[in-house]
């Protein structure tokens, strides 16, 4: 990944890069929502995560301004950095900001991350899901996640192995402290992504994949499973005709700057 831009080393005015935001965070919303449109589906089924892992948290406060509430990082540092941040110089916004981490998360990083009650979307193996119920229990917290599954088959990618989820998802319904009222873990959904490399048209069966994932685990437990976390800036509109209701989308909010 490329270094974080910050905002004193722009190649253009704040009021400039400020308006260049504002205008992508414009056509990405027109795009989903055409895209949503197009496959048939209602248009506040389809969220946008803004990727904001690629700038400063005041570059990053520009999207919020333009309309973005939901903002997705790939570092636990960064996202616990940027909601301390927003708190302290932008108390008016920071209570409507809800961050997703979507990058791999390390079992010693949970603690902290938590405090920040994120929308989790990398829980890629069974551990670090046991130590974010341990972690939620601890501090009297609910937190909600999402299973990343490797459906590209892609060996450089993160993701629990799709063979291994109905097993995990079994073992996690059958413990009983796994949420109570106020405290606990949900399972909200899956995530993934399509392999390095693959075209849209590649990409599209890999996300009706997980789609079909996602279909025999509500068959499997009876329980709903609502949430799909797949496309980005390359891929958005196959992923949205194949069912996603969180897109994360990074480089194309911040064309120009990058
Ligand atoms: C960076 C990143 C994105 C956003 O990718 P873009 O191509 O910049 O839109 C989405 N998901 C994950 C997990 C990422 O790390």
């Amino acid at each position: 990944m490329a270094e974080l831009i910050e905002s004193k080393q722009l190649p253009c005015s704040a009021a400039d890069a400020r308006q260049r935001i504002a205008e992508n965070w414009q056509r990405v919303c027109l795009n989903v929502a055409e895209a949503t449109a197009a496959a048939g589906r209602q248009v506040d089924e389809v969220h946008i995560v803004g990727v904001s892992k690629y700038v400063d948290a005041l570059i990053t406060s520009w999207l919020v301004d333009a309309g973005c509430r939901d903002l997705g990082e790939n570092r636990p540092q960064l996202l616990d950095q940027k909601a301390t941040w927003f708190a302290e110089h932008r108390p008016d916004v920071a209570t409507e900001i809800q961050w997703h981490q979507i990058g791999h998360l390390q079992r010693n990083k949970v603690r902290r991350l938590l405090t920040v009650k994120p929308l989790v979307h990398s829980i890629d193996s069974e551990r670090l899901l046991d130590e974010v119920l341990a972690e939620a229990r601890r501090q009297e917290t609910s937190v909600d996640v999402l299973i990343e599954v490797n459906v590209s088959g892609d060996q450089a990618k993160t993701g629990l192995p799709p063979t291994e989820l109905p097993g995990l998802v079994e073992r996690f319904f059958a413990r009983p402290d796994r949420s109570s009222s106020s405290h606990g873990v949900q399972i909200v959904g899956l995530m993934g992504m399509a392999g390095w490399g693959t075209d849209p048209h590649q990409a599209r069966p890999q996300f009706s994949r997980l789609r079909e994932l996602r279909d025999s685990l509500v068959d499997q437990t009876d329980v709903d499973f609502p949430e799909l976390s797949m496309g980005m800036s390359g891929d958005y509109a196959a992923a949205i005709a194949e069912g996603a209701t969180l897109v994360r989308i990074g480089s194309s909010l911040f064309e120009g700057l990058l």
